[in-house]
């Protein structure tokens, strides 16, 4: 009986030293104590106890003095470390150690302290922002009709270009000094989102130049003297930016792309000039076919070693310059935003035009890496977002408007299933793109968050567009005018497939950096690897590798007891909201379990995990969860814990932990009602007040049906009554009129909601060649006045 007390301490002390982290003297003390216990119940003979007491405290006095720790066990660790790592190349180096690590680091830890995410400031806008939000935002909303966009010019209107250029929203990211706007990361977001919420080609084409491309690049390594002359220009639409990296056989693998540059001298200006002579095919380009500037990625290589023999990313070449071929363009789906292919053959330019100049030829694909993050972290989450208010806005009311089997659609339980997963969806991405945006303005640049907001805010954008499309039937698919939702079904794959294809982030990326980033240990240890100096190389591997142990044994006991305890036994913290204390047990836990798989995962498979794609896209799912919940509860507690709309919150915490339908009817519930919760959920969206816009005849008719249907209600007690008799409902609302059931003004109220109703659930037709005599017409005119 003893015994199995004695062993059963060992048991729970085991667990609980390793889950406090405890320092290797308390392990040894404990070892002794279990000992003494042993010694004085004389289970053993003393020689018996002498050799397990040799066992035990001999490794526990060697790992306890770090001089012979590292002489016994971590050089030589080291040197096998050295032997089995897989060699890096420094393209894989720069993309792994681009960017910073923030609140991604404290998921990944094991034990996130949340006190220091819910310390992290709400995003504001300054009135200058604001003001922009408020007129020159709504003024172009107002100008764009995305169907005049797609299907008369296809391409912005030339006065909307004229706007976009003239009030600065190419040059959101450019800072005051040089004539831009010099707008932080939350209201560049701001506007992306708003405008995605009304056209897509507006707001792809005012989203790349404030992406990454020669505006960024420029600002964080341009010379004096590129930045005085092009950050004005690209501020006022002067020059209009593209970035061109893709090539037709380098596209998710762009390190690998063949666009070459030889340095060499050549002429320019009728002098002899050093230079690089660039033969380039490039495709895919957004605004390449209307850019007056082209940034051009490609490798350089320097034969005469003019320069050295270096890589380069990052070259600005006016698109007059002769032999640059620009202008055609691609279709991409039925986005007519400018997009096209672009190429060049022996094209020679000055050194001059290399981004950084002369200095920074060699570090082009750092820079890349280095300014990916806080373009990733804004311009498709904040697109995505857009889109899926308006999906959820529009869709919510069109839902309540119109009426099958003589009830809403959107009360029928099927159709809230799909707009309660519409709505958690929407909650939960505002809150990732908002917490994203924050991140960029604290001056970090979240390699791994904004991974994952592109990911997964452009996948649930594709959901909530979906599950829209179910939701509103063939009104979403005859495409014209009032159809609000079609263009937007058709963008989203272009969404799917740039900065970074979907696939390949999910399975190569979030994890794959995150763990090498995030982890406290893994890259100190293969930066000790690579540390020429052995004493250092000693230290630094030692303290890595003995930090990372205690860390997967902390992590392995945290996991196992916070499993049995159902997470009770983490600790929330003491300022949230009560409904929401568990959920930070919750993900305490999950945060150990993560962090103990991906040791287990790294310890077996090695250099192999590369290629476990499976493994690694569901881990980094894990990661993901975790910082698109933290981000939801983030949201939930700076916007004042709105009680009305904690359903949207519980319902994507749910849905990230263990999906549930509990929720959805209250969730559906809030989408289909004008109220305060729908309005911040669909914050920050154009909202016409016009009825001939589609979103805003759904509004209009929302508000009148809502007003309608208690004068219904009288018309519906009067037929049971008998009062009325059951007619088609124009002549119903005469004879209520007539008998003094309803008033006049209560007539002309059912009267305009049943206008309404009609308009939004009318779609367009056309002609029975949809056109194109028209087309071919017009095509006929400009041919014959070509000719002419
Ligand atoms: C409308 C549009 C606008 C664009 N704008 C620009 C621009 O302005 N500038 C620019 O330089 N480029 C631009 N691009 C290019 C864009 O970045 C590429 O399309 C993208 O990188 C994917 O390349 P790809 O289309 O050749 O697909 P591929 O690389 O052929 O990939 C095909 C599929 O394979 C998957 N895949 C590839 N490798 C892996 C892997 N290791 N593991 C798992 N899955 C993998 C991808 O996820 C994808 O699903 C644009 C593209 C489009 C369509």
């Amino acid at each position: 009986m003893l015994i199995v007390a004695w062993l059963l301490a060992v048991v729970v002390a085991f667990f609980a030293l390793a889950y406090l982290n405890a320092a290797g003297w308390v392990w040894t003390a404990a070892i002794i104590a279990a000992l003494a216990a042993m010694w004085s119940a004389q289970w053993l003979t003393p020689l018996a106890l002498l050799i397990i007491a040799i066992v035990l405290l001999l490794p526990a006095i060697i790992l306890n003095i770090p001089v012979l720790r590292r002489k016994v066990v971590s050089d030589m660790v080291l040197t096998a470390f050295r032997k089995v790592l897989p060699p890096m190349s420094q393209t894989e180096r720069d993309a792994i150690e681009a960017g910073t690590v923030w609140w991604d680091g404290e998921l990944f830890s094991g034990n996130p302290r949340w006190s220091r995410l819910l310390a992290m400031p709400r995003p504001r806008l300054t009135a200058d922002e604001q003001r922009f939000l408020d007129h020159e935002c709504e003024e172009l909303c107002a100008m764009v009709s995305d169907w005049e966009t797609t299907h008369v010019y296809r391409d912005l209107p030339p006065a909307v270009w004229q706007y976009v250029k003239d009030k600065g929203f190419l040059g959101m990211i450019i800072p005051k000094e040089f004539g831009g706007l010099g707008f932080s990361g939350f209201a560049h977001s701001q506007v992306i989102t708003k405008l995605s919420t009304h056209s897509g080609t507006v707001a792809v084409t005012v989203m790349v130049p404030n992406s990454l491309g020669p505006g960024e690049l420029l600002l964080h390594y341009g010379t004096d003297e590129q930045k005085k002359h092009f950050l004005p220009r690209l501020a006022k639409g002067i020059e209009v930016p593209c970035f061109a990296l893709t090539n037709p056989n380098a596209g998710s693998d762009a390190a690998a792309i063949p666009d070459f540059g030889i340095v060499c001298m050549g002429e320019y200006q009728g002098k002899s000039t050093l230079g690089l002579k660039l033969t380039w095919e490039k495709r895919y380009i957004t605004l390449g076919p209307v850019a007056t500037i082209l940034g051009l990625a490609f490798r350089a290589y320097d034969p005469d070693h003019l320069l050295g023999n270096k890589e380069d990313l990052g070259t600005l070449i006016p698109t007059h310059h002769p032999g640059v071929n620009i202008g055609h363009r691609h279709m991409p789906l039925n986005a007519v935003f400018q997009n096209g292919p672009n190429s060049g053959k022996d094209v020679f330019i000055p050194i001059e035009w290399v981004i950084g100049g002369k200095a920074q030829v060699g570090n082009g694909w750092r820079m890349l890496m280095e300014s990916l993050a806080a373009g990733r972290g804004i311009s498709l989450p904040s697109s995505s977002t857009g889109m899926a208010k308006l999906a959820v806005r529009a869709t919510g009311g069109y839902a309540r408007v119109r009426s099958q089997f003589k009830t809403p659609i959107g009360k029928f339980e099927g159709v809230e299933e799909a707009l309660a997963r519409m709505g958690g969806n929407l909650y939960m991405m505002d809150a990732t793109r908002m917490l994203t945006a924050l991140a960029v303005d604290l001056g970090e640049k979240p390699a791994v968050p904004s991974a994952i907001a592109k990911f997964h805010l452009t996948d649930r954008a594709r959901q909530v567009i979906n599950d829209a499309m179910d939701v509103v039937g063939g009104k979403g698919i005859c495409m014209g005018p009032s159809n609000f939702l079609g263009a937007a079904y058709m963008q989203l794959p272009v969404s799917i497939t740039v900065e970074g294809a979907n696939i390949l982030t999910r399975s190569l990326i979030i994890f794959g950096q995150g763990a090498m980033r995030c982890h406290p240990y893994v890259l100190k240890e293969i930066e000790a690897t690579r540390e020429t100096d052995r004493e250092r190389a000693s230290i630094a591997f030692d303290r890595a590798l003995f930090g990372h142990i205690s860390f997967v044994l902390s992590n392995m006991a945290r996991s196992f007891v916070m499993g049995l305890c159902g997470s009770h036994c983490a600790v929330a913290p003491d300022k949230v909201a009560r409904e929401t204390r568990r959920y930070y047990q919750q993900l305490t836990r999950f945060s150990a379990v993560l962090a103990f798989l991906s040791d287990v995962s790294m310890g077996s498979l090695g250099g192999a995990l590369k290629r476990k794609e499976k493994l690694s896209a569901r881990l980094g799912d894990i990661l993901s969860m975790l910082y698109l919940c933290s981000a939801t509860l983030k949201r939930y507690e700076v916007e004042g814990r709105q009680i009305s709309d904690a359903p949207l919150m519980h319902w994507a915490i749910w849905d990230a932990m263990f999906p549930s339908d509990q929720l959805g009817h209250a969730v559906a519930k809030l989408l289909i009602e004008p109220s305060a919760t729908r309005d911040r959920l669909t914050a920050g969206m154009f909202v016409s007040s016009n009825e001939e816009n589609s979103v805003g005849a759904i509004e209009l008719a929302l508000a009148a049906t809502l007003a309608a249907d208690p004068i219904e209600a009288k018309i519906k007690d009067a037929v049971k009554a008998g009062r009325l008799s059951i007619k088609a409902r124009d002549d119903r609302i005469a004879d209520a009129q007539s008998a003094g059931i309803i008033t006049a003004e209560e007539s002309s109220a059912l009267r305009r909601a049943q206008r309404l109703v009609d308009k939004v659930v009318r779609v367009d037709d056309f002609p029975p060649d949809l056109g194109a005599s028209e087309m071919r017409l017009s095509a006929a005119v400009v041919a014959h006045k070509a000719a002419a």
